[in-house]
């Protein structure tokens, strides 16, 4: 790297040390390329703000589409953000990965608070696999904590396994349901209610008020018959409105208690140490993939391969193992 690449990454590293939102937006595009020599320069910066991250209570926040996540975003954050936190909202979006429309990448959502200076608001990368986008994703959230925000909400869709990899990053995992009841329970994974360590219902309001009551009811009374994720912990289950901005306060409250919950029973300390190395894994895997695609004896003999297995020819199973040992002994050689 030349000296002037040197200067130019150490302004980033204190540009984004420094708060500033211009150098933040372009520490988050770095990271986000697939360019092997912005990849180079991602690794640096993230390695120098490392030491500085990892201060942010870090939520999940789960839903199903037109559940109001971003309403409730937008109200969670005016009170955020009213009350001295710096708040960066992060997305984590399965459709970007398999290409089409975008389900959280709509421009006109949280309008107001992607104008408040104390709030930072990021659509989701596109990549071409979930783990790939959630990978950028990990790193934007080292990102955002080195550049001083201490509250970093993670953003998902309840319709796929992003869930799993938006709890895997965060510490307190939100799941937002609609007033429309047990109904909806049925139809969402149970593997995803089990990740809750907060459920809110949603649009209790008007006509909704009661129905949002009683899907509460029902809801803690489901919960009630699952393992709960923390010891000590029996799952809240709360109302809101966004729209009125009631229980907005309530749910902050609420997700706080069970963050120092988390903290006080060392779990925060378990839950993160155990992502790190989850993380940790995902990369290698993800790095020895990328490096036996890149190979280009190994992508040749793949091509074939493949072929094969297609066929029915050769059984998957050996083949990779073929291909891995091939691209092993080449690596040795
Ligand atoms: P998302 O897709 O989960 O982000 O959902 P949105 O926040 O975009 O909301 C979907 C729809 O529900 C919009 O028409 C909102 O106006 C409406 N909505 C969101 N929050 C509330 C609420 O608290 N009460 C009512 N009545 N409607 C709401």
């Amino acid at each position: 790297m030349g000296a002037s690449a040197d200067a130019a990454a150490d302004a980033l590293v204190e540009g984004v040390l420094g708060g500033r939102r211009r150098a933040l937006a372009q520490a988050i595009t770095l990271a986000e390329s697939s360019r092997a020599d912005d990849r180079d320069r991602a690794e640096a910066l993230l390695d120098a703000l490392t030491p500085h991250a990892g201060g942010a209570i870090r939520i999940g926040i789960s839903g199903a589409p037109g559940v109001g996540k971003s309403t409730f975003i937008e109200a969670l954050g005016r009170l955020l953000t009213d009350d001295a936190h710096r708040l960066a909202v992060l997305a984590v979006d399965p459709s970007s990965a398999i290409g089409g429309g975008a389900i959280l990448a709509d421009k006109t959502r949280m309008e107001t608070l992607a104008r408040n200076p104390r709030a930072y608001i990021r659509p989701s990368p596109s990549g071409t696999t979930l783990g790939g986008v959630a990978r950028r994703t990990r790193e934007a959230v080292v990102i955002c904590e080195a550049a001083g925000f201490d509250v970093v909400i993670v953003e998902t869709v309840g319709v796929g396994q992003s869930e799993t990899a938006v709890a895997g990053m965060t510490d307190v995992f939100v799941l937002l349901l609609s007033p429309a009841g047990g109904d909806e329970l049925q139809g969402i994974k149970r593997g995803i209610v089990e990740l809750a360590d907060v459920v809110l219902v949603t649009k209790a309001d008007g006509e909704l008020a009661g129905a949002a009551l009683r899907a509460a009811g029902e809801y803690r009374h489901a919960l009630d018959l699952l393992q709960p994720r923390l010891r000590g912990w029996q799952v809240p289950v709360l109302t809101c409105s966004a729209l009125e901005g009631t229980g907005i306060e309530d749910a902050w409250r609420t997700i706080e208690r069970c963050h120092a919950h988390l903290h006080d029973s060392g779990r925060l300390r378990e839950r993160r140490t155990e992502q790190q190395r989850a993380w940790l894994w995902s990369e290698m895997s993800e790095q020895l993939l990328a490096a036996m695609r890149a190979d280009p004896a190994a992508a040749a003999r793949l091509a074939e391969v493949e072929q094969a297995v297609a066929a029915g020819d050769m059984p998957p199973a050996v083949a990779a193992r073929r291909l891995v040992e091939a691209f092993l002994r080449r690596a040795r050689d």
